[in-house]
């Protein structure tokens, strides 16, 4: 995908209205022509001039500020314009209308982001950053995309792949002198240099871990047999009625959905159906959704009670490894009990009244300490592909050291790096298909 060279751009980049201030933005090589046009003279580089954009037929269409950042010195690289009138769509439109007779089109979601990255002005994951910038639901999750978009994320990424092509050139070498290969292949530096590089990616694997959850809010699927609490809780925590909360056994049917923000960290709750065998056609498919919700989750819920909370730890079955796991022993008003916590096997144990709200406050700590919240000032956003892509490095490291280990395989061991540096250089886009910059550039909103 390139740039036309002829090929200029334009489209509203403020939501009209709300400040009192709309902006256009254009970009490309016609932007000089365009601003001598709206100005009548040849504008000062990133200088405010104050002009009447006027129609061809020289009738006013709105008074504003015309700044011109000349090309490469700009956001996507390019010539761009950003022209600041009143915060009117009727104005903005027409505005928009007379920049197109001049010689733009209009953009397509995320073209001005696309561009920089084309231009070598943000790799993609700092592209991504941008969308998730502006996406960002929570103060951790904004601060988190803002680290990503300055290239925190980035240059991780960069220091790991310098790492791992000094180890492919090492492992090539080798494979050319084939008489010396197996000695060579055998040296322990090798192997030493292969340990530093899987504890280096472990790392940036966690972090980016963290930094999807600040992205998308940790998933918590919220689990327990019927009646145990699952919708108070629930309601709890977003702090409104939105749960119907019965004292009929069953009465949570479907998945129900909540976006929380403790203290500025997202939670995505999800209130399943009670966990049993049932008959009724409906339960059994809310059961199911509980089921597939939980494959999903990035951490499990267990409300339960004292009586039943060893046999329902059997619902914590269907979780994916790594995720985390918390048991709330729910009712501990009717138990007379005192609210508090402990850790059992890794898993942390609460007691609490969805009630009450006796203990609660012990939880959302916990939840918020899952999501990432406290995860230090260094902290940077990722995405899921992020993750999968340094999931898939991690494999291939493995595979190397295997092959290393076991057969002495070379040609094996290079093929696995080769693959490695492959899937890293996805993350920032030194490899991208059409297809894929297609569907994250199409996610942006207009005039990003
Ligand atoms: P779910 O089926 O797991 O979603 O359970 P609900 O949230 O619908 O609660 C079932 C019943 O238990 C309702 O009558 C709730 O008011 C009650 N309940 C939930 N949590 C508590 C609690 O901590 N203490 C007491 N006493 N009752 C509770």
């Amino acid at each position: 995908m390139t740039v036309q060279p002829d090929d200029t751009i334009a489209a509203i980049a403020s939501a009209p209205g709300a400040a009192g201030v709309g902006v256009l933005r254009v970009s490309g090589p016609r932007v000089p022509a365009i601003a001598q046009a709206l100005l009548g003279r040849a504008p000062q580089p990133r200088h405010a001039h104050f002009a009447s954009f006027r129609h061809a037929q020289g009738e006013t269409i709105d008074h504003g500020l015309l700044l011109h950042f000349p090309a490469p010195a700009s956001y996507t690289g390019e010539h761009v314009l950003e022209l600041q009138g009143h915060g009117s769509q009727v104005l903005l439109d027409a505005l928009l209308r007379r920049v197109c007779e001049l010689g733009a089109r209009l953009a397509r979601p995320g073209e001005f982001t696309e561009r920089a990255f084309l231009n070598g002005k943000l790799d993609l994951a700092q592209a991504e950053a941008v969308a998730d910038l502006i996406a960002a639901r929570s103060q951790a999750g904004a601060r988190a995309a803002l680290r990503s978009m300055e290239g925190v994320f980035s240059r991780k990424v960069e220091a790991l792949l310098q790492a791992l092509i000094a180890l492919r050139v090492h492992v090539e070498a080798a494979i050319d002198f084939p008489e010396e290969e197996i000695d060579f292949l055998a040296d322990p530096a090798i192997a030493q240099q292969l340990d530093a590089l899987r504890t280096q990616l472990d790392e940036l694997l966690r972090e980016a871990q963290r930094g999807l959850r600040l992205n998308d809010g940790l998933r918590v699927a919220i689990v327990g047999r019927p009646n145990a609490g699952k919708s108070s809780l629930l309601n709890a925590l977003a702090g409104g009625e939105r749960a119907i909360v019965t004292a009929i056994a069953g009465t949570t049917r479907d998945v129900l959905r909540e976006s929380v923000a403790l203290d500025g960290v997202a939670l995505e709750l999800a209130d399943t159906a009670g966990l049993r065998d049932t008959d009724d056609e409906v339960e059994r498919e809310g059961v199911r959704r509980a089921h597939g919700e939980l494959t999903r989750a990035d951490a499990a819920l267990l409300v339960t009670d004292a009586e039943h909370a060893e046999a329902d730890l059997a619902l914590f079955a269907h979780l994916p490894a790594g995720a985390e796991r918390v048991v709330l022993v729910n009712k501990i008003d009717l138990a007379h009990a005192a609210p508090h916590a402990e850790t059992r096997d890794g898993i942390r144990w609460l007691w609490a009244s969805a009630k009450t709200g006796e203990g609660l406050a012990a939880l959302r700590e916990h939840l918020k300490q899952l999501a990432g919240s406290g995860s230090g000032e260094g902290a940077f956003s990722a995405r899921r592909r992020h993750v999968l892509a340094l999931e898939a490095v991690r494999e291939h490291l493995a595979h190397t050291t295997h092959a290393l280990a076991t057969t002495r395989a070379g040609e094996l061991a290079a093929e696995e790096l080769r693959q490695a540096q492959h899937a890293l250089g996805e993350i920032t886009g030194d490899y991208t298909s059409d297809d894929l910059l297609g569907a994250i550039f199409g996610s942006f909103c207009i005039g990003k």
